[in-house]
């Protein structure tokens, strides 16, 4: 959306000086009536929504969305979810198959054991640090589910390590189930549309869960990792090559190419 005019638009024909004419009073309206301020548009989440799916696929789908379109389970999406936090989506496209290879279960991640892992998943980030979330998150899976993992957020919450961004992950591209991934890409770009006035990925999911369209909960999170990691970059966005830059307000971009 372009910047909206914050003044009203004048006529060609305005003569120049008249901005400095006392303004005629106004007989119309009585005396001590407010007026209300003007009302936005609304984003065209609709118009926005149709554009990336347009416009999106010319580009590498991020691993976990293309994880849940090829139909995987929701015990490899918890994993490469895991451990693709703080790592590159190449190097986890190479280091989660080695590890699902070689343990594709709980019961068997547990059996090849946290060394194991670690030297499997090496080099993605804090490696150690996540084989030991997966060994014990398998334990907690086995011992309170059955070796399944649980559909329900609050119950993937509960998993160690697991947060709202890698719960809802599971939820949508594991389940299919309705769910908002907010990470921080989803995050950036709402808040530049002018569509959300967040100050954190939390708060971004609770004010989309208020305003967003149900049919667009599960995808917007693939659209908009996307959009922000090819185009709407978080220091300098390519606002000029950006297809939805007729109606993004650009909030808080100071600089863009
Ligand atoms: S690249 Fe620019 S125009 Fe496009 S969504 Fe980001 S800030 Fe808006």
């Amino acid at each position: 959306m372009p910047e909206r005019d914050t003044e009203p638009t004048k006529s060609p024909d305005t003569p120049i000086g008249s901005a400095l004419q006392p303004a005629p009073e106004r007989d119309t309206e009585p005396e001590g009536v407010p007026i209300p301020p003007a009302e936005r548009d609304p984003f065209p989440i609709d118009e926005v929504m149709a554009t990336l799916r347009a416009t999106m696929p010319a580009f590498q789908r991020p691993l976990i969305d293309q994880m849940g379109v090829e139909g995987t389970t929701p015990f490899r999406v918890l994993i490469a979810t895991i451990l693709s936090l703080r790592t590159k989506d190449t190097l986890t496209a190479v280091v989660a198959p080695r590890l699902f290879a070689a343990a594709d279960t709980p019961e068997a991640m547990l059996a090849l054991g946290e060394e194991r892992i670690a030297e499997l998943i090496y080099p993605v980030g804090f490696y150690r640090n996540k084989a030991r979330s997966i060994v014990q998150i398998c334990r907690v899976l086995i011992e309170r589910y059955g070796g399944a993992v649980p559909a329900d957020l609050d119950a993937l919450l509960e998993l160690p390590g697991v947060g709202r961004k890698t719960a809802n992950l599971v939820r949508t591209a594991g389940f299919g189930l309705p769910g908002i991934c907010v990470d921080i890409h989803v995050h950036r770009i709402c808040n530049r549309w002018g569509y959300v006035q967040t100050k954190n990925p939390d708060e971004t999911e609770q004010a989309l869960r208020a305003i967003l369209p149900p049919q667009y909960w599960i995808e917007i999170n693939g659209l908009l990792v996307t959009l922000g990691q090819n185009i709407c970059l978080p220091v300098s966005p390519r606002c000029s090559v950006c297809p939805v830059a007729a109606t993004c307000a650009r909030v808080g971009v100071t600089r863009s190419r």
